[in-house]
């Protein structure tokens, strides 16, 4: 669980670990807000509070911006909430596009966020020795069921202090030759056979760059939206680890699927915020 806070002037919401580390991020954020409060003149620094009457004038710039924003922030402390989830943000029920590399480490506190609150995880995954790492590390008990379905060969060297008995664990290796439609029957099987009924379900598609290069637009996007109606009868909540800024395809694709896409998350230094 993490702290939230959603500003109420746009559509930022921001996550962090713990409700102390908000600080730094309302600060900031309501700062850019309210730049003009800020002014310098005669070698000095004023702000005026936007909110209340305080107002201050000071030499130190770096000091008088940090006061600020320390002041700023306790106009909305009240208004964080602690023991939050990033999936109630859509009910534990939709779409999720995660803006970070698929295969990389950058979004791991994401991913075991999103898993470690789930009954039921299936992630289809480049690299899946990763995931397990990750998961093994930072969740004090691993899900219900936990299914990997990994596009090679799992490679049981990587993780051999990683004690498969107590897990319940299972490691689908996935045919690369297969296509969008079979990658999807495939997980639709997994939730068949897996979910018990009133469980969360975890969906990990870290995949979607390969799926992107080897189909067409048409296809990638049906692909999406074919897992997010069939996670939909089960309810749960579908991540899509995509970095658009590396492939243009995957741009041109994710345009296509601005309507099945409920919510983007960034992740910034540890903490997650979402994208308008
Ligand atoms: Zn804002
Ligand atoms: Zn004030």
């Amino acid at each position: 669980m993490v702290g939230r806070w959603a500003c109420d002037r746009c559509g930022f919401v921001a996550w962090t670990r713990d409700r102390s580390e908000m600080a730094e991020v309302t600060g900031s954020h309501l700062l850019a807000h309210h730049s003009d409060a800020l002014s310098a003149s005669d070698f000095r620094v004023s702000w005026d509070c936007p909110y209340c009457a305080t107002a201050k004038t000071a030499y130190d710039t770096d000091g008088a911006v940090a006061e600020f924003k320390s002041h700023l922030h306790g106009h909305v402390a009240d208004r964080i909430a602690g023991r939050a989830h990033v999936a109630d943000r859509v009910g534990w029920d939709g779409v999720v596009r995660v803006d970070a590399s698929a295969a990389g480490d950058e979004a791991d506190a994401l991913r075991t966020h999103f898993h470690g609150a789930a009954g039921l995880v299936v992630a289809v995954t480049p690299t899946p020795e990763r995931l397990v790492r990750a998961l093994d590390e930072s969740l004090d008990a691993w899900p219900r069921r936990t299914v990997i379905v990994s596009t090679g060969e799992y490679e049981f060297e990587a993780t051999l202090d990683v004690d498969f008995e107590g897990r319940n664990v299972e490691i689908v290796e996935l045919d690369p030759r297969l296509s969008p439609d079979e990658v999807g029957e495939t997980v639709s099987r997994i939730l068949d056979d897996n979910h018990e009924p009133g469980e969360r379900v975890s969906l990990e598609v870290s995949v979607f760059h390969q799926i992107v290069a080897a189909f067409d637009v048409e296809r990638s996007v049906a692909f999406v939206r074919m897992l997010a109606a069939r996670l939909a009868d089960t309810g749960g909540v579908l991540q899509l680890y995509v970095d658009a800024d590396a492939d243009r395809n995957v741009a041109t694709v994710l345009n296509f699927l601005d309507e099945t896409i409920d919510l983007t998350v960034a992740v910034d230094d540890g903490r997650f915020v979402r994208r308008p």
